[in-house]
């Protein structure tokens, strides 16, 4: 398959949003993708990951799903209320292994600056409930494939 955006390299990185309960996926190559700012990171899965599932309710679930059918919980969701604010539980520890006795929270806050811009905030917060490697952890997520690299990808999908 061609990359949706120069149609000539292989895709390796596909993009999935969903809107109005239809998903619209998009294809690029690694050039293409990190030209848009996305970034691949770390995984908690074993096999490329294929998409990451938020269910849209309090309480739904939040896991990544593997090419090939595996799938990992990250957490589940804390609050829903669009289009201001998203609240989820980070369940996934230091070892990047889900721990259901960890909770940490990310709280996604989206801010109308004008017509046609939005302010989106990320804060990943309680990661001192990783105790000891509460700084490693923080490193990770602060890093280049960490929420940034997530949030590159939210831009990509949001313009397109
Ligand atoms: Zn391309």
């Amino acid at each position: 398959m061609l990359c949706d955006n120069c149609k000539e390299r292989e895709v390796e990185i596909h993009l999935t949003k969903v809107e109005n309960d239809t998903k619209v996926t998009l294809h690029l190559c690694k050039q293409c993708a990190q030209q848009k700012g996305f970034e691949t990171g770390d995984s908690i899965l074993k096999s490329p990951l294929k998409e990451c599932i938020v269910e849209p309710r309090v309480g739904g679930r939040w896991y990544a799903v593997g090419e090939d059918g595996s799938s990992c919980e990250t957490g589940y969701v804390i609050a829903w209320q669009p289009p201001q604010v998203l609240v989820l539980a980070w369940q996934i520890n230091a070892e990047w292994q889900f721990d259901p006795e960890l909770v940490t929270e990310v709280e996604v806050r989206f801010i109308a600056e004008s017509a046609d811009t939005t302010r989106v905030e990320l804060e990943h917060r309680h990661l001192e409930r990783m105790g000891g490697k509460a700084a490693e952890a923080r490193d990770a997520v602060d890093s280049p494939g960490g929420w940034g690299a997530i949030l590159g990808s939210f831009k990509i999908c949001a313009e397109s």
